[in-house]
């Protein structure tokens, strides 16, 4: 029988490869006036040439980093205050999303980033349209941002951050490496299982999370080996999928063990996300993941988890600590897992004993 369930989702979504070609009618039906776009260095000239196309967009903040600094929303929000712009647009991967998100806020408030990051909750929004240029974050479609201030890096969930509206034009993503792409796509197949075996899962978010398994299944290795217009296509509708099911129904053990494995082994997030997401597979498995993995054409959880690794491998991915710069510290590592929020959505509670033997096996 199907449980009750709440599905939240204030965005609109408009998907479609050149979809951004409509850019300036696209801001008109979501009711801009005038708009801030924030992106970073590689899109600072997409960004100008957004800005001529479109009269609604009054500036462009284009150095966003590659882990977003608190320096970089201070400066969104202050273009937005000096052009009294009512919306705050993104083009770029989870950073410019994630700068996007938190300007727009600070932009409506009286007190500094500062202050905000410090700890004073944020309440009102202006309007983000998120336009993302990889497959993978879900950042278009969730209400999240990370936000560093030099080393400190925060995760704030927020209502106020879920955009407005996102623009999904599978087309940005036709120039990404097949590197970033294979690492994108594993986060956005992490999304999908971790929503999938949530214990906050539901039926709906069930029925995205599955589509978004099939359809990442069926075109990552293509994605990144031949960078077709149709698997890229196919990826980024995963991608969207993947994080509207996480969106509601959020992310568990892979998620959690992913913080310290950035900050102390320096990987990617979607990489970070993916060096324990075989193990995830194979320590969740129970009867639903195995008809989940059936439902997927494969035999088990077993094989399953074996094509992730295999895909890692073939991508040049790492997937030992061997392969891995910074010094193994187990305790740490599980300690800091352990603790993460969001290891209480994991399906399977792991002491953090378990997480170490986890973690050992992939010396
Ligand atoms: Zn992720």
């Amino acid at each position: 029988m199907i449980e009750p369930f709440l599905y939240d989702l204030p965005t609109k979504i408009y998907f479609g490869f050149g979809k951004l070609n409509e850019l300036p009618a696209l801001l008109k039906d979501c009711g801009v006036q005038r708009a801030v776009l924030v992106c970073d260095r590689f899109f600072a000239e997409k960004g100008e040439a957004l800005r001529q196309s479109a009269p609604q967009i009054a500036a462009v903040f284009s150095d966003v980093e590659p882990n977003p600094q608190l320096s970089g929303v201070k400066e969104t929000a202050r273009l937005v205050k000096e052009t009294a712009a009512d919306t705050v647009i993104a083009l770029g991967g989870g950073s410019s999303i994630d700068t996007a998100k938190y300007a727009a806020a600070v932009a409506c408030s009286d007190l500094s980033s500062e202050e905000h990051f410090n700890g004073v909750p944020l309440t009102a929004a202006k309007k983000i349209i998120a336009i993302p240029t990889t497959a993978g974050t879900g950042s278009e479609v969730t209400s999240v941002s990370v936000i560093s201030r030099g080393n400190d890096k925060k995760t704030t969930h927020n209502p106020v951050f879920q955009p407005t509206a996102c623009i999904v034009d599978p087309a940005l993503t036709m120039t990404v490496p097949a590197r970033t792409t294979l690492i994108t796509g594993l986060d956005a197949f992490t999304h999908a299982i971790e929503a999938f075996w949530s214990v906050r899962h539901s039926a709906l978010t069930d029925a995205l999370a599955t589509e978004a398994l099939r359809v990442i299944i069926a075109n990552l290795e293509a994605s990144f080996t031949e960078a077709t217009k149709e698997s890229r296509t196919a990826m980024a509708y995963g991608s969207l999928l993947a994080g509207l099911a996480f969106s509601n129904a959020k992310t568990a053990g892979c998620h959690a063990c992913s913080y310290p494995l950035s900050m102390y082994h320096h990987l990617p997030h979607g990489e970070a996300c993916a060096f324990t997401l075989d193990s995830f597979i194979r320590l969740n498995a129970d009867d639903r993941l195995e008809s989940l993995a059936k439902t997927l054409g494969f035999a088990d959880c077993d094989a399953l988890a074996d094509e992730i690794y295999r895909l890692k491998v073939k991508g040049g991915l790492r997937v030992r600590f061997a392969d891995c710069d910074g010094e193994l510290d187990l305790n740490r590592l599980a300690t800091e897992s352990a603790e993460h929020m969001l290891m209480r959505n994991n399906p399977v509670q792991l002491s953090v004993d378990e997480l170490k033997a986890m973690f050992a096996a992939l010396k």
